[in-house]
């Protein structure tokens, strides 16, 4: 029965709306027992950690340029240092407390202020969260399945990708550039952003745009929090660097295929996109590249359930980049 019920909880969140942080009825949600229970199992299933790059070589050179200004020789490990950049105000970061993965229960994170995505579904008016037509979105890469994702989709997609991945796979991150993907970031090693230092916020971000730039010469718009993780503390840094976060109307749990104690499977995921069609028809779908099932899901999902898809900036008619260095 408690089985039955949580396989309930998180088939309704994953459909439920986004609430809006100037929202009056937002407290009254947060003080639902059910909203909190159901937030706090919909967090600790929405995205799981990705692989563990660090068994794959590095083969992206580590930049004159970076060298010069960050005063080191070589790409950072799984926690990135602290590099001060002139154009962060720490004034303009809000004050929001640290809170880890589904510890929402301090009263300041309940506020409508803090609007914490991961804990209430919060979203501010500069998120992104839905898309006039369903689009496809895929997580944590690049991997050495991306390619074959891109080999076999029908339309361009929007990937957002990890810093400590892009490095160890340089090549196919300028694969999807060049046929017309949209390249967002997803940090430099998927940490869960609100239990983090100032600091450690803005290292994440750097070193995933360093990552991006040396390897493409771009710095990106489009931001996705792993875990969902941000509120507005998190949302005032990612702005400093003028960047958006980027959420979703449907998650696939497309990774829970490989949870031995999870009994979902790919017919499963493709039901459940259908359904999604037939009610919403439109929205971000949130899939990942990181592992071979879930971009055999990708595809088959690209190919025979959805037609016509956008981008995410084609979704807000808004930019690819920040900026493309020739
Ligand atoms: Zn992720």
């Amino acid at each position: 029965m408690l089985f039955l019920l949580i396989i309930l909880l998180i088939t309704l969140t994953s459909f439920s709306a986004p609430v809006l942080s100037d929202d009056s009825s937002t407290i009254s949600k947060l003080k639902s027992p059910f909203e909190t229970l159901s937030r706090l199992i919909s967090k600790e299933s929405t995205t799981s950690p990705p692989p563990s790059p660090m068994l794959s070589p590095i083969k992206l050179p580590f930049p004159d340029w970076l060298k010069q200004f960050t005063g080191l020789t070589e790409w950072p490990d799984l926690n990135p240092p602290y590099i001060p950049l002139d154009f962060i105000n720490f004034n303009l970061i809000a004050d929001v407390p640290i809170h880890d993965q589904a510890q929402c229960d301090n009263p300041q994170t309940r506020l409508s202020s803090s609007c914490s995505f991961d804990c209430f579904n919060c979203v501010e008016a500069d998120d992104i969260y839905t898309c006039s037509k369903l689009v496809q979105t895929f997580d944590d890469g690049p991997s050495q399945h991306t390619k074959k994702l891109i080999s076999n989709i029908k339309t361009k997609t929007t990937l957002f990708t990890l810093g400590v991945n892009i490095i160890r796979y340089p090549e196919i991150y300028r694969e999807c550039v060049d046929q017309g993907h949209l390249m967002g970031s997803h940090t430099w090693s998927h940490k869960f952003l609100p239990s983090l230092s100032n600091q450690e916020i803005i290292a994440q971000i750097e070193w995933s745009i360093w990552a991006m730039n040396a390897t493409s010469n771009h710095l990106p718009k489009w931001f996705r929090p792993p875990y969902g993780g941000i509120d507005n503390r998190v949302r005032s840094i990612l702005r400093q660097f003028g960047m958006q976060a980027v959420l979703w109307d449907f998650d696939t749990f497309d990774w829970k295929m490989l949870d031995t104690k999870s009994i979902r499977n790919e017919e499963d995921i493709y039901k459940d996109v259908k359904q999604f069609k037939t009610t919403s028809g439109k929205g971000i779908i949130l899939e990942h590249d990181a592992i071979a099932r879930t971009v055999d899901v990708g595809i088959e999902i690209n190919k025979n359930i959805l037609d016509e898809q956008l981008t995410i900036s084609q979704c807000v008619g808004g930019l690819n980049y920040i900026k493309i260095f020739n």
